[in-house]
């Protein structure tokens, strides 16, 4: 396709001057940007007029597609009303109050008080300095730890960013790490032993789970942190019966359950919390992304009325509660977050991430037995395919990420987007995603494929 002349200047402006994340400076002063300008349903275009089915929903968010007019009036009401006010000092506002009550009211379990942030970065960091100020307040200063597992992500900020368990967000930024123990990443294709049942493997991890509380002192551990389907670390599904067996040991122990479902929030699996399909009721429960479609920035940290007892017996005594953003629960977003919820509700959407997920994951089981592909693994309407350079051995390429990178290449040429994390390529489309669409998308990544092989 030609390159317009619209298209030719915002590349060269965007090589000179947008630094983007997650993205090689010099790889990117090479192939320049995909400058995507509009969206409809489950198909954005770009400035040369390319369409792409987005099947990884933007990033793992937009839950409704990506030209919902309800959310775009949703967004101008509530802008021409009151474009903005904060929720500091005893100050509110409606679609924030409606807000924490709709997600107290959906959340499991019996989760009773919302604090809200602009990003799934920064809920998480407001998860660690509510819990420390929790613990604080109960006078046991030594209980701060947090374990995390490898490959888990949970953000990039210093304190989230701590807690996840990927070398790349570590290395080169001298992340002062606040104090947390990473535990094997449950994936059981890639970690499971030389002969070891997925039962096996479970039990393995819970022990070690136990072990690390036990072996550090329970007296020091604060809180258990997980993605109950890791996203950017590669969607990996948890073992069988993993997480009951998470709860029980953190209920042993009195270490807080932090469930974080910035992906898998409202809807991803099938169930509108995955908290709920893997039998669990967090403590604390991080919702980012799928809340408002990411048609605006907002995250939400839900937590129980025990953490929320103590928390405000400590700030009544020092006076306040020092923490929040400018933005935090920005009017607009949480309008635009209220509309979204109702639209996933009346539209059925999670009732299609179930339906049309099994139908994308039995598809996408399809390419199982490519001589590429080491495992297809998914859950509800997530799911991946990991490329290996040998199938019996399951040996990765070297360098890790080269083939992935290409696939990517190969599949914009096709008109697809979806996600290389490493050699594992990530499918999690709009909800709103129709069986036909997914034909579409498994012919996509099938011809991206045979380009690659
Ligand atoms: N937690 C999880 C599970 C995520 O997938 C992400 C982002 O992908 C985050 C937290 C961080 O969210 P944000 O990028 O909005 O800071």
């Amino acid at each position: 396709m030609n390159e317009t002349i619209l298209s030719k200047e915002l590349r060269e402006l965007d090589i000179q001057h947008l630094f983007h994340p997650y993205t090689n400076p010099r790889q990117h002063e090479q192939v320049g940007p995909v400058v995507i300008e509009r969206g409809e349903g489950v198909f954005v275009y770009d400035t040369n007029g390319q369409r792409y089915l987005e099947a990884l929903a933007g990033l793992w968010s937009v839950a409704v597609g990506f030209g919902e007019p309800r959310l775009v009036e949703a967004a101008a009401k509530q802008m021409s009303m009151l474009p903005f006010y904060h929720l500091f000092a005893h100050k509110s506002h409606s679609p924030g109050i409606r807000l924490a009550d709709k997600l107290c009211a959906m959340a499991p379990g019996q989760l009773s008080h919302v604090l809200f942030s602009n990003s799934g970065s920064e809920a998480n960091d407001s998860v660690v300095k509510l819990v420390w100020f929790y613990n604080n307040s109960l006078g046991r200063p030594e209980k701060k730890k947090f374990i995390a597992r490898k490959n888990g992500y949970h953000g990039i900020t210093v304190a989230s960013g701590s807690l996840t368990g990927l070398p790349a967000n570590h290395n080169a930024f001298d992340l002062p790490k606040i104090p947390v123990i990473h535990l094997e990443c449950p994936h059981y294709y890639r970690f499971g032993l030389e002969g070891e049942s997925e039962q096996q493997f479970t039990d393995r991890l819970i022990k070690q789970l136990e072990d690390t509380i036990v072996a550090e002192g329970p007296d020091t551990i604060a809180a258990f942190i997980g993605e109950p389907v890791m996203g950017a670390g590669g969607v990996i599904v948890p073992p069988v019966g993993y997480w009951p067996r998470v709860q029980e040991v953190c209920r042993k122990y009195d270490v807080l359950l932090v469930v974080d479902e910035v992906i898998t929030g409202f809807g991803r699996l099938g169930t509108m919390f995955a908290s709920e399909h893997y039998g669990v009721e967090p403590d604390i429960l991080v919702v980012s992304k799928q809340i408002t479609s990411s048609y605006q920035p907002l995250g939400a940290v839900i937590f129980s009325e025990k953490l929320y007892q103590g928390i405000a017996d400590k700030a009544g005594a020092l006076g306040t509660f020092a923490h929040g953003l400018t933005a935090g629960g920005h009017p607009v977003a949480t309008a635009v977050a209220l509309e979204n919820l109702a639209i996933i509700e009346e539209r059925g959407l999670v009732a299609n991430a179930k339906e049309v997920g099994a139908y994308m994951r039995e598809g996408l089981g399809a390419f199982a037995s490519h001589p590429m592909v080491g495992e297809v693994r998914g859950d509800g309407m997530i799911a991946a395919v990991e490329l290996v350079a040998d199938k019996a051995s399951k040996r990765k390429f070297d360098p890790v990420g080269k083939v992935g990178a290409y696939l990517s290449g190969r599949s914009h040429e096709h008109g697809l987007i979806a996600r290389n994390l490493g050699d594992t390529f990530a499918f999690c489309p709009p909800m709103i995603i129709t069986k036909s669409e997914i034909d579409l998308m498994l012919s996509m990544f099938s011809k991206a494929l045979d380009d690659t092989y």
